[in-house]
């Protein structure tokens, strides 16, 4: 795909060598004048759509759903236990990882208090790994701790955030590498114990590029100063962190990775496919990029069918009015409606019309497949097939 921008850009290049071409580009109606009132700002303009076409809320997934990149609350209290279940029943969502880390005190007490309130069909917990100052021997302690969560009832590591491969530093001070060998004994061990990895990689491949007004993500870079990464004295490339987590996938074929957000790849899925080919051991989870699959339903739709073992859901931050947007994109055909953040998109969102067979994947086989003990009382049985 990469080639067919390169060959495009040369045929436009062929195009305007020929002088009379250009010149009737150059004089399209209109095309140089300036609005005669003052403009509005970025953040003034906002159009209402005029466009009537048929419309499908969605406020339930048509299946019950493991959302694998969960965010909510500490779950060590049956006030929060219960607020968080009863807007998992009225989305459809038959279990939520935790996927806000954690490890022994912390882990014991949410899973005890979730046990205690008789929900343990409907949570499960993923453990955290203290990534700080890793030197010699880091890795073996790191290891262990991760055995003892596992035996405590966590059953993944993750969500392992972008401080992996942007922030971490060694004890000598360097950046700690995500494939630094020190950690090859906590992804074995995770191989091992067969619990996923899930891991979030850098961030969209805008907030690495310069923050200029073609920038499709300029108005929230602008309004967030700690998502710029342009900065190559402080940060590596997006290009050179995916290289450097695409040899820890690598290194590790026995161990299962999930990709949060897709690896951030879903502006190019042509690029993941490419991974996924390269990594049966490699999934991606769907959090927080729905702008990306909404503004080409068709490509996205043709990749999700493709690839259907390969997708989860998930949702990362916990807003409960925000996943119905997820359910009319992935379950329905309804056109140009709004999406749930303006700074992510400029644009509008297109439903997907996904088959029951990948929504099921997506929704709740996979996560069942890949997560050891996943309780299923909350989830439809197997299929045969
Ligand atoms: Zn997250």
């Amino acid at each position: 795909m990469r080639f067919m921008t390169r060959s495009r850009a040369i045929l436009l290049l062929a195009i305007c060598a020929a002088p009379v071409a250009c010149d009737a580009q150059q004089r399209r109606p209109g095309q140089n004048r300036q609005p005669t009132i003052p403009p509005p700002s970025i953040t003034e303009y906002k159009p209402q759509s005029t466009l009537v076409v048929p419309e499908h809320e969605v406020p339930r997934a048509r299946f019950p759903v493991v959302d694998i990149h969960g965010h909510p609350p500490t779950l060590d209290n049956p006030e929060a236990i219960e607020r968080v279940l009863g807007e998992m029943d009225r989305l459809n969502i038959g279990v939520m990882v935790q996927a806000r880390p954690s490890s022994g005190q912390r882990l014991r007490s949410q899973i005890e208090a979730v046990r205690a309130a008789g929900h343990e069909d409907r949570f499960v917990f993923f453990a955290s790994l203290d990534l700080q100052d890793v030197g010699p021997g880091s890795g073996a302690r790191i290891a262990a701790q991760l055995e003892e969560d596992v035996a405590l009832g966590a059953v993944g590591i993750g969500e392992i955030s972008k401080a992996f491969g942007l922030y971490n530093t060694k004890a000598d001070g360097s950046r700690l590498q995500m494939d630094d060998p020190e950690l090859d004994i906590v992804w074995e061990t995770a191989g091992r114990l067969g619990i996923p990895v899930f891991v979030h990689t850098a961030d969209p491949p805008e907030f690495f590029e310069p923050l200029d007004y073609t920038n499709e993500r300029w108005l929230e870079l602008a309004i967030f100063e700690n998502r710029r990464f342009m900065d190559r004295d402080r940060f590596p490339s997006f290009d050179d962190l995916m290289d450097e987590r695409d040899r820890m996938l690598m290194k590790h074929p026995n161990t299962t990775w999930i990709l949060a957000h897709m690896g951030w790849h879903t502006a190019d899925l042509g690029r993941l496919g490419e991974i996924f080919d390269a990594h049966p051991n490699v999934l991606g989870e769907v959090g927080a990029v729905l702008y990306d699959l909404g503004r080409q339903p068709r490509f996205a739709g043709e990749f999700f069918a493709k690839y259907k073992d390969r997708i989860l859901f998930g949702k990362d931050s916990f807003q409960p009015d925000e996943y119905p947007y997820f359910w009319r994109v992935f379950e329905t055909a309804d056109e140009y409606f709004d999406y749930y953040r303006d700074y992510h998109a400029f644009w509008k969102l297109y439903g997907m019309d996904l088959p029951d067979d990948v929504l099921r994947a997506m929704y709740y086989e996979n996560a069942r497949r890949i997560i050891p003990n996943l309780p299923t009382t909350a989830l439809p049985g197997e299929r045969p097939e």
